[in-house]
């Protein structure tokens, strides 16, 4: 018996509507097995809706990695807390670019933002 991931939903669905434990966690498992097999914004709805833990973090982790911005729609979806998680995740790597850093060339130190304030040198020290 092969099922694809929406006909795993489906089993899913039924088994948390009435209340299955075995079923639930062989649908969980085949779903686990298959790594991401929604898109991500659906699989992270859905995993948060039926409980499943274990469905969380592939999802997460393409979201973080993805290089376009969620769209309002998919924002809508997701749980406040995943989304607050979700942006502090993606914005880290840009924070860390507006540090205080040390302009290798004018030496001033000053907060970044891809380029220095003060002669707009492209590069930093590394510290
Ligand atoms: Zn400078």
């Amino acid at each position: 018996m092969t099922f694809d991931a929406d006909q795993w939903l489906s089993v899913l669905e039924m088994a948390h509507k009435y209340d299955m434990a075995g079923i639930r966690e062989i649908a969980i498992q085949e779903l686990k097995n298959m790594n991401l097999p929604l898109p991500p914004v659906k699989q992270l709805v859905f995993a948060r809706r039926y409980h499943c833990d274990e469905l969380v973090d592939p999802p997460f982790q393409a979201l973080v990695a993805r290089k376009e911005t969620l769209s309002k729609d998919e924002m809508a979806q997701l749980p406040l807390d995943d989304l607050h998680r979700l942006i502090v995740a993606r914005e880290k790597p840009f924070l860390k670019l507006m540090e205080e850093r040390r302009c290798n060339k004018c030496h001033l130190n000053g907060r970044w933002h891809l380029k220095c304030w003060n002669c707009g040198q492209l590069e930093a020290a590394p510290y």
